[in-house]
C-alpha cells in the first residue's frame, strides 16, 4: 500500500493488525477504514496468481481485523523503543504535508521529533 496517509500511523496500524490476528506476509493490505470513533478495519487479501501469471484479489480470502487507536499507539511506542526512531516520521525527520501533481509530495518538519528523526529522550 502507498498513500500519503499510509506514511503516518497506518504502518503502525497494519503491524498491530498483523501481530494480532496472526496475520502473515503472504497476504497484503488492501483496504483501510475508520469504522468507530476508535478503531480501524483492516482488510488483508491472500492474492491468487492467475493463468497469465498476474497477481489478483479477484475471489481471494480475506481477513478484516479490527485495532483500536491504543493498540495503533502501543505499535508505535514499541517501535520508538525498539528502533530509536520517531514513530512519526520513521527517523526521517519530515512527514507529508500534501501532494500535488506538478509537485509531488510535499513534506513539512515532523512535529513529534522536531524534525531530528530521533525518539525524545
Ligand atoms: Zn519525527
Amino acid at each position: 500500500m502507498s498513500s500519503i496517509f499510509y506514511e503516518f500511523r497506518a504502518r503502525h496500524a497494519e503491524s498491530a493488525a498483523r501481530r494480532a490476528a496472526h496475520v502473515d506476509v503472504t497476504w497484503d493490505l488492501i483496504r483501510l477504514e475508520a469504522v468507530e470513533p476508535n478503531a480501524v478495519r483492516m482488510t488483508f487479501a491472500n492474492p491468487r496468481t492467475t493463468r497469465a501469471g498476474k497477481k489478483t484479489y479477484r475471489g481471494a480470502a480475506t481477513l478484516t481485523p479490527l485495532v483500536t487507536h491504543a493498540e495503533i499507539d502501543a505499535e508505535l511506542r514499541t517501535y520508538e523503543a525498539t528502533t530509536g526512531h520517531c514513530g512519526d516520521c520513521f527517523g526521517k525527520g519530515k512527514v507529508p504535508c500534501g501532494h500535488s501533481v506538478a509537485e509531488g509530495t510535499r513534506y513539512q518538519p515532523c512535529d513529534r521529533c522536531s524534525g531530528t528523526g530521533r525518539t525524545k529522550p
